[in-house]
């Protein structure tokens, strides 16, 4: 047997996120489009120069975008929305930008989350456009990395079956002609691939790990005979993530070359297929072995003792030997973090630590390395000293979460009781407004920070300004005429990282970030030992800014399943137990804030519907935990208090029941992207809490007019209550500049008052 090391895919924001800095200058129009272009080869050839060097046998090209891997196969099939007004031929990065993030004219198109991942990708749109290349990228990645290194790469495509199952706008009738018209340019692209000398394809096709219904199996089986007879010479991988593979059985027949399954997530599953079904000796199968997806270091006896079982149950012809998934969702050197605990940062394998496991693991298998025990010592070791670590030893809260009881979940009254409490304590108009939570993080509020964070600037000093940054936006809220206001959440970067600072059990890394949409990359915080609440983490600032305006003003926490979620967590307990750890230790935020004052808080979800597995069948289980967690957190308030949550990129369709279960008094949802469907969705399935629609799209700098929100806001009046409805943006405001946000909000607000006008002027009649 040979064994070959290699990668799904490789993270491409660089080592210090030189690619977001480059995509942002040049937005900013502070980089031509030459110096631009010839910033990301550099980022695009250095990595491959790093995997290289680190040694493994088939470096992948295609997993380097200017933007986001969906976008890039739309518009690489001309895939282009028709509200971009592109005239044919190869999409220049203007049109190419103006999808993803809008334009004055246009609409951004949708964006959402990448299966059960926190990043998120574009949505193609199919509106009936003929489709044709415009350029085959991938084949231009490959030239580049062969004429730079002389080396035959393994150009990555998503693979047809999933980009055709996540595309929107065709119907049952125009799905055959799309995918008529998709077929011969993937088949034209792989073959251009093949011509140039590629030996391996990969074809990503993770929506094979998602429950498949016997129409389903039969496209795929269609879409791959299809691929089978146009490009016979290619040599396919097809490449599954995330979850075992669907239906192995069948779809293990399919007439290509090699299949990538992963046996981390997936190993329950796949590892019972192989030992029903076998393996096909006539093609590769490349092993997912080390977790793309946790930044743990592996236990590389358990990973040889892993391959050596799949070897036996299969007669695959050669082993590959990769990460279970594109490394692009953990950070990249651990070699980066200076000042971490040296026991946690022994414990870690980012994604070139992962690399490196995966050579050690090939060379071991294919004894260059003679027989090698002590490797597989050492990783062990490292585990071990981080079970033992103080921080894991917390009796009290391990306790707490053991004795957690029904009591603890549920509010003192129900909803319509609260509903009447709380309209007589707050009085507030029809249609409320409000905003998320944050506003604009300008250069002024980052310079603070960092100057603060590098002790150029005081406590006090950097404290007076969070202040006055937060004194000068209640001015701006009242100036606007918003009816419930927000602080503005100028101490905190992100949504985690401020709470996970206060509360015991994480830490916190310098440069390990991974990329979440677009430019943006998020820095997740590692919760390593045990979570407690140790001293109040809001209060102060929630309490201050109250105290400015006789307006009520929200309190603004994260919640415990986003905290969960968005954190890279220790895997020696369950996930349950950790976000109850959390929770409790919410549980106290919340009762400090209520007690400071605060009459409306708001709890943010907006990761809730990420953490749902990708099988429907476990769906139940994490939900159970999950609601229970928000509830846990939130129910111990008066009945007077009004708890909200927020979410984001929420498919509301199968979703409405557990949103409703977390009972909180009002609910805010991304939807501006997607808002006819969520309408319909409405429709179907009746919400009767408080809810806010956003009324317009915080990812993009476009400022929507009053008569497009107005628009949508009568439209939701057609599905809701009008005591149900609040108006708001679709998410946190800290991304924009303050003159779009400004803008915005003051149509959002005189668009309210038509509404409320129109809703008078109806009811009279
Ligand atoms: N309160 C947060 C904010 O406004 C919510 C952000 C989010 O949903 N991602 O920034
Ligand atoms: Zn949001």
């Amino acid at each position: 047997m040979t064994y070959t090391s290699t990668l799904i895919g490789y993270p491409y924001i660089g080592d210090d996120r030189e690619w977001k800095k480059a995509l942002e200058a040049f937005w900013r129009h502070e980089l031509i489009e030459e110096d631009f272009q010839a910033k990301l080869k550099s980022i695009r050839l250095s990595r491959i120069e790093k995997q290289l060097q680190l040694g493994v046998d088939v470096v992948t090209v295609g997993d380097f975008t200017f933007y986001d891997r969906m976008l890039d196969t739309a518009l690489m099939f001309g895939l282009v929305p028709k509200r971009f007004n592109w005239q044919g031929g190869k999409v220049d990065l203007h049109t190419y930008y103006s999808v993803a993030r809008g334009n004055k004219s246009a609409v951004a198109s949708e964006m959402t989350k990448w299966f059960n991942t926190n990043y998120h990708y574009i949505v193609p749109e199919y509106e009936g456009q003929t489709l044709q290349i415009t350029e085959n990228k991938v084949l231009a990645d490959f030239l580049e990395a062969k004429a730079a290194y002389d080396i035959i790469a393994k150009p990555t495509l998503i693979g047809p079956y999933t980009f055709f199952k996540l595309t929107k706008g065709y119907s049952k009738l125009t799905q055959v002609e799309y995918l008529l018209a998709l077929l011969p340019l993937y088949a034209q692209v792989i073959q251009e691939l093949v011509d140039a000398g590629a030996h391996w394809i990969q074809l990503e096709e993770p929506s094979l790990v998602t429950t498949l219904d016997p129409e389903d199996l039969k496209l795929v089986q269609e879409i791959y005979s299809q691929l089978a007879t146009t490009v016979p010479a290619a040599k396919l991988m097809l490449q599954t993530y995330f979850e075992a593979l669907c239906s192995y059985e069948t779809l293990i027949t399919l007439p290509v070359q090699g299949f990538g399954l992963d046996f981390v997530h997936g190993y329950k599953g796949n590892i019972e297929s192989l030992r029903k079904f076998g393996f096909p000796n006539d093609k590769v199968l490349a092993v997912g072995v080390v977790n793309g997806r946790d930044i743990w270091r592996s236990n590389l006896a358990e990973v040889n003792a892993t391959i050596q079982a799949i070897e036996k149950l299969g007669d695959a012809k050669e082993l590959w030997i990769q990460p279970s998934s594109n490394l692009q969702h953990v950070p990249i050197s651990t070699s980066l973090e200076v000042k971490m605990d040296p026991v946690l940062k022994q414990a870690l394998a980012f994604a070139d630590e992962k690399i490196v496991e995966i050579i050690q693991i090939t060379k071991f298998r294919n004894n260059q390395d003679g027989i090698h025990h002590h490797n597989f010592s050492e990783s062990m070791k490292t585990i071990e000293a981080l079970k033992n670590h103080p921080i894991r030893q917390n009796k009290i809260i391990q306790q707490a979460v053991q004795t957690v009881s029904m009591q603890d979940f549920a509010r003192h009254s129900d909803f319509t009781q609260r509903q009447k409490l709380q309209q007589q304590a707050l009085a507030l108009p029809l249609f409320p407004t409000t905003t998320i939570g944050s506003f604009p993080q300008s250069d002024e509020v980052k310079r603070n920070r960092n100057a603060w964070r590098k002790k150029q600037l005081s406590n006090e000093d950097y404290e007076t300004f969070i202040e006055q940054e937060t004194k000068r936006w209640i001015n701006l809220q009242e100036d606007l005429d918003i009816d419930v206001l927000v602080h503005g959440e100028f101490e905190r970067t992100d949504m985690v990282e401020y709470f996970g600072e206060k509360l015991t059990g994480f830490a916190f890394t310098e440069k390990a970030w991974v990329v979440s949409y677009g430019s943006r990359c998020v820095k997740p915080p590692i919760i390593y030992g045990d979570v407690a609440w140790a001293s109040s983490i809001t209060v102060k600032e929630s309490a201050y800014a109250q105290s400015l305006t006789k307006r009520f003003v929200k309190g603004m926490l994260t919640g415990p399943v986003t905290i969960l979620n968005w954190s890279f967590v220790r895997d020696d307990i369950s996930r349950k137990d950790v976000a109850y750890q959390i929770a409790l230790a919410l549980r106290r935020e919340v009762e400090a804030l209520e007690t400071a004052g605060i009459s409306i808080i708001q709890v943010d979800e907006p990761a809730l519907r990420e953490g749902l597995p990708l099988r429907k069948e476990e769906w139940g289980d994490y939900l159970d935990w999950a609601v229970n967690s928000f509830k846990l957190a939130t129910s111990s308030v008066k009945d007077e208090t009004q708890i909200h949550t927020h979410m984001c990129y929420c498919e509301f369709n199968d979703f409405i029941e557990p949103i409703s279960e977390l009972d909180a008094d009002v609910i805010s949802i991304e939807t501006s992207r997607s808002h006819g469907e969520l309408i319909s969705s409405l429709q179907v399935n009746p919400y009767t809490k408080g809810i806010g629609l956003g009324v317009y799209d915080i990812h993009s700098p476009r400022v929507p007019s009053e008569e497009e929100m107005l628009a949508i806001m009568r439209d939701s009046l057609q599905v809701l209550d009008r005591h149900q409805f609040w108006v708001n943006p679709d998410c946190g405001l800290k991304t924009r500049k303050e003159p779009e946000t400004l803008a915005a909000l003051a149509n959002m607000v005189v668009a309210t008052k038509k509404l409320r006008q129109e809703v008078k002027e109806s009811i009279s009649r």
